[in-house]
Parts: structure tokens; sequence; C-alpha cells
């Protein structure tokens, strides 16, 4: 059996493993990084609007973090939330003297865009391809700095002895051979749950892996009910209008042509955070004043100059997947899945498991995340938009400081080779299957289930219809059987893995939304329509049971802004 080694094994080749990766390298360990695609084709790469970070006099972290706070609706951990906008402003300058060339305003200065429920404009941006901007940087990085990296491998599952991670199965893509990859400390940045739902702003690859190996393997998943629908999505396929678009000042129009914003955010109007809009969006539909459940995008004021400099790619996607040209008609748009609020829990170092020692929370040893994959609980239940790169680099860096420092303290632990026997001979039975169901089939009912029942309202009846869909598809599992059995590039393999991911993680998202018996942030149940502080200002774990998924709670961290009410 092939094995590989490194002390460090940074899982994901998105923005947070290569942040991870080059802290982990500068701080001299013997690191590798595994990516199921090439690290450059992340869905990191597809951000478009920018990251925020207060870098302007006039602006402070402490008036980013309140902003952060009240768009989570208090249920973001305080102490995460003041380390994200306290270090990102380095962070940035961190990015920006590696070679990303953000836009200036007049004066040379880093240029910043008005983002959703921000009380300034602190996001930056290079142009509306800002992902592509940071990853292709931090890549060159890392090509500079020799990183020993595994591209176009596939991990399959951790390997866990004595709750302790010591390492996981790969099986490089080309010639399909399982590695045993054994590792001091492995960090998970694999990315969100793009394909739980359909439609999805999301790249293909962004399927649930690493939420669903490290549930497997016994780490919590925490608030999986936070789900972020955007507000401006193609209707046809769910590609993402960036909230730019509205950041430099387009609006949202009804049928009837009104600014509808005005009834519901009269403050911050268009830019009130994701899930206000989002709700605003439906509601007008649901009531008849949208037209073939959509709304509309209104950039036309904005002018062709900037559009085609500062808005240019969206110009394109609106040509090019709604025929529409947006410098003349307006576009229709509806909310669409977005962005995973919930994740794997971590402490603020990247570690799945509580090192205070009071088991606080189940997690397992020697395994880190960061990125969206993790949840630090810097977002709480609504992500303010621009938060989610800063996540990855601020978080991305600490715990790839957090995987050298704890590597240096321990040895490889014992991996027995019956783990990789184990995935062999599940890939064999998959093989031997005789004609049965296609995994596509099965990933297509659960994003539709999901999109029905847990999407911007949700209710007891409509989310446990989503979850006896769940797992009825679920019980499918055992019956599909592949097209291709052979090993070279074998995508039918890949995405029957995948569809394993998603199916225990939307399982852990349906349980976890009914578990919450009030609306907060994102979570807007019909049925229980109010905030409720005094039995819900808490968080939310799944973990793994013998029958599925077991809910319990762990306190929010509250440093020192105490809840009040939040409007727009
Ligand atoms: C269209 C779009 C626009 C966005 N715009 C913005 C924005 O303007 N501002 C903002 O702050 N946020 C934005 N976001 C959110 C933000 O881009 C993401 O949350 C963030 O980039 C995620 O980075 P990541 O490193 O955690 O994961 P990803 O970039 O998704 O990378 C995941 C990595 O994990 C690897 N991987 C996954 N599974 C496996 C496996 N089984 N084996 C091996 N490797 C695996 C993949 O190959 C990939 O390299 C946007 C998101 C989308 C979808």
């Amino acid at each position: 059996m092939a094995t590989i080694q490194h002390d460090v094994i940074i899982i994901g080749g998105g923005l947070a493993g290569m942040r991870a990766a080059h802290e982990a390298l500068t701080q001299g360990g013997d690191v590798a990084m595994i990516s199921k695609i090439y690290p450059t084709r992340s869905h990191s790469a597809a951000a478009q609007g920018g990251m925020q970070a207060a870098l302007t006099e006039e602006d402070s972290w402490e008036s980013h973090a309140y902003d952060t706070v009240k768009g989570s609706d208090y249920l973001g951990d305080q102490d995460a939330i003041e380390i994200l906008c306290r270090e990102g402003v380095d962070d940035i300058i961190a990015m920006e003297r590696m070679g990303v060339i953000f836009n200036r305003d007049e004066s040379g200065k880093i240029d910043a865009r008005a983002f959703g429920g921000t009380s300034a404009k602190r996001t930056c941006f290079v142009a509306d391809q800002t992902g592509q901007a940071l990853l292709h940087v931090m890549w060159e990085q890392l090509l500079r700095l020799g990183l020993k990296t595994y591209d176009e491998w596939f991990v399959t599952d951790l390997l866990v002895e004595n709750n302790r991670c010591v390492g996981s199965v790969a099986m490089q893509i080309s010639t399909g051979q399982l590695h045993l990859v054994r590792a001091k400390a492995t960090v998970l940045c694999t990315g969100g749950a793009g394909h739980i739902y359909a439609p999805s702003t999301n790249g293909l690859a962004v399927t649930a892996d690493g939420l669903g190996m490290a549930y497997r393997a016994g780490a919590s998943l925490m608030d999986m009910e936070g789900v972020q629908h955007h507000p401006t999505t193609l209707k046809s396929n769910g590609v993402l209008i960036t909230e730019g678009a509205r950041g430099e000042g387009a609006y949202l129009l009804n049928s009837k042509g009104e600014r509808f914003m005005e009834n519901y955010a009269p403050n911050m109007l268009e830019l009130a955070s994701r899930d206000v809009v989002s709700r605003a969006e439906t509601t007008e539909i649901l009531e008849g004043r949208g037209v073939d459940g959509t709304v509309f995008i209104d950039l036309r004021h904005l002018g062709r100059e900037l559009i085609t400099t500062k808005l240019a790619q969206i110009y394109e996607l609106a040509r090019d997947y709604a025929n529409c040209n947006v410098i003349e008609e307006p576009l229709p748009i509806q909310p669409g899945y977005h962005y995973l609020m919930g994740g794997i829990k971590t402490d603020v170092d990247g570690r799945t498991w509580d090192v205070s020692g009071n088991n606080k929370w189940k997690g397992v040893e020697a395994l880190f995340a960061a990125g969206e994959t993790a949840n630090v609980s810097v977002h709480g239940g609504n992500r303010l938009g621009g938060n989610s790169l800063l996540d990855t680099v601020v978080f991305g860096r600490r715990t790839g400081a957090g995987a050298v420092e704890y590597a240096k303290s321990v040895d490889y632990g014992e991996i027995s080779e019956a783990s990789v026997k184990d995935t062999e001979a599940r890939i064999k039975s998959l093989f031997d299957r005789p004609d049965g169901v296609r995994s596509a089939t099965l990933r297509r009912e659960m994003g539709a289930a999901m999109n029905d029942g847990i999407a911007v309202f949700r209710n007891e009846e409509s989310m446990n219809i989503a979850l006896q869909k769940v797992r009825a598809l679920k019980e499918k599992l055992p019956e599909v059987s592949l097209h291709n059995s052979g090993r070279i590039f074998n995508t039918d393999l890949l995405a029957y893995f995948e569809l394993e991911n998603m199916m225990d993680v939307a399982e852990a998202i349906a349980l976890s939304a009914l578990s919450r018996k009030e609306s907060r942030g994102a979570h807007a149940r019909t049925d229980f329509p109010d905030r409720d502080d005094e039995n819900w200002l808490k968080h939310t774990l799944a973990t793994k049971g013998n029958s599925g998924p077991e809910i319990s709670y762990l306190p929010v961290t509250i440093t020192k802004w105490e809840p009040t009410v939040r409007s727009y």
C-alpha cells in the first residue's frame, strides 16, 4: 500500500487551505496540501465582490466587529469576531504586499466599496474578480516557497484512533490508486456545502466533503441551520450577481417598478444584510409583486463606464446566462443558496477539539479546520458579504500556525492498513453492484427537497418534509450503481463519495434547523417568527449518534455587545 507522510497535511487548496499552508511553511513545518481539483480552480476564485477590513482612519475594527455581531443576529462568538476584525486589517495589507493589486481610490490608497449591513465603505476589491486575484497571488507565493502539493487527489476518509486523527485515505484521481496519508496534524479546508441545494451559486466541487468526513470521524457540526440565500442570483442556474453591484448603487425593483426595500429596511435599503433582503424579495414574490418567481436588479443608472470597469464580469454573466444587457435593462434575479454559516466547530486556532479539558463539545484531537468548512463562529446566524474571504485568510493563517505548533509536540500515530483496505472494499462493492440508481438522480432530488423545505422561510412542516425526503434518499445509497468501473479519472465514483458526504450533512442541517424554535438571522421560521434570546441565545451542535445526528447546545460568547433589536 502506498503511503505518504507529512507533519501537517492540509486538505483543500482554496484560499483557506493556501493561507494555512503559507503560514505553516513560513514557520518551518513539513507541510503538504492535497486538493481534489487543481488548487486555482477552487471556489474561492469565484468570489467577486471583495473582502472587508477597516483600513481607513475614519473607520475602526470595533465598528466592523459591531456590524458583524449585529449581522450575525448575535449568534456569532464575539471573541472570534474581534480577532477577525482586528487582525484582518494586517492580513489585507499582507495580501497586498504579496502582490494583490487591489483597486485604488484617487489618492492611491486601497479603495473600498459599500456592502450589505456595514456602517462604512470597507470592502476592498479587485474589480469584480477579487477571489481570483487573491487565490492566484497566494498560489504564486506557495510555488515560490516550494510547497509540496498533491493536486487532483480526493480524500475519502479521515482515520481516527482513540479519538485522535492520525491521517486520511486519499485517491489519486488520475490512476485511481488509494494512498494512506499519515500526518501529525490534519487540517480540513474543504470549503462549503454548495450542492446540497439546487440551484446553488457554488462551483461544482463544493460538496461538503470535509463536513461529512469530520462528522463521521466524531467532530461537532455547529449552527448548521445557518444557510445563507444570496439576494441576487440568476433563476435558471443560480449564477451569482455580486453584492458589489448594490454596493456600487444598483436598485432592487418589483414588478410595479417600486424600490420595495423602502418598506423593509428604510435606512439601509438594498444594503441591509442578506437575510433581510432575501426575505424582502421572497415576500414580494409570494405576495404577487414579482415576475415569474423573480424581482429585478437595476444597474442602468450606474452608466456604461462604471458597469464595464468595476462590474465587467456581472455585465458578461448577465449577457451570457440571462440574455440581458444590464446597461439597458433590469435583470431578473431571485434569492438562491450561497453560503453555509454552520460548519465544523473549532476554536480560534482551528482546533476541532476542546483543549480546555472540560469537554464542552465533541471533537477529534489533531484535526483542524478553517475556511467555509469550519465554524469558528464569526458569521453566526447571518454572514456579512466580504467577511468570508477575510475569515479564510485570518483563520487560515492562525490554523496553519496552530497545526505546526501542535505537530511539533506529538509523534505520528499508528495506523492500521486495514483502514485503506476498508475503502478499497467499499469501492469494489460499488463496482460489483448490478444496475441500480444513479447518484446524480439522488443528488438532484436532495437539492430540490432542501430548496423547497429549508430555504429563505421555513417551518416545522416544510423542514420535516425535507428531512424525511433526505432520509429516504439516504436509504437508497446502497442501491447506487456506477456506469464506469474503471480506475482512471472515475468521476462517477467521486460523485458517489460526494453524495455520501452531502447526505450526512443535509440531515444535520435539517435536524439542527428543526431543533431551533425561533427565528434568528437566516433561520426564519414562519411558525416561530421572533428571535427568542431567553431560550435560544445558544449554538446548536450536531454530532454523530447511533441513528443519525444528535443535537446539543453550547453558550454563545459575548464580550461587549449585548443583544438588542436588530433593524436596518
Ligand atoms: C460565487 C461566489 C462568490 C463569492 N463572493 C464572495 C465575496 O465577494 N466576498 C467574500 O468574502 N466571500 C465570497 N464568497 C464566499 C467565499 O468565496 C468562500 O466562502 C470562500 O472562498 C471559501 O474558501 P475555502 O478555502 O474555505 O474553500 P474553497 O475555495 O471552496 O476550496 C475548497 C478546497 O477543498 C478541496 N477539497 C474539497 N473536498 C476535497 C476532498 N474530498 N479531497 C481533497 N480536496 C478537497 C477543493 O479541491 C478546494 O481546493 C463567494 C462565494 C461564491 C460561491
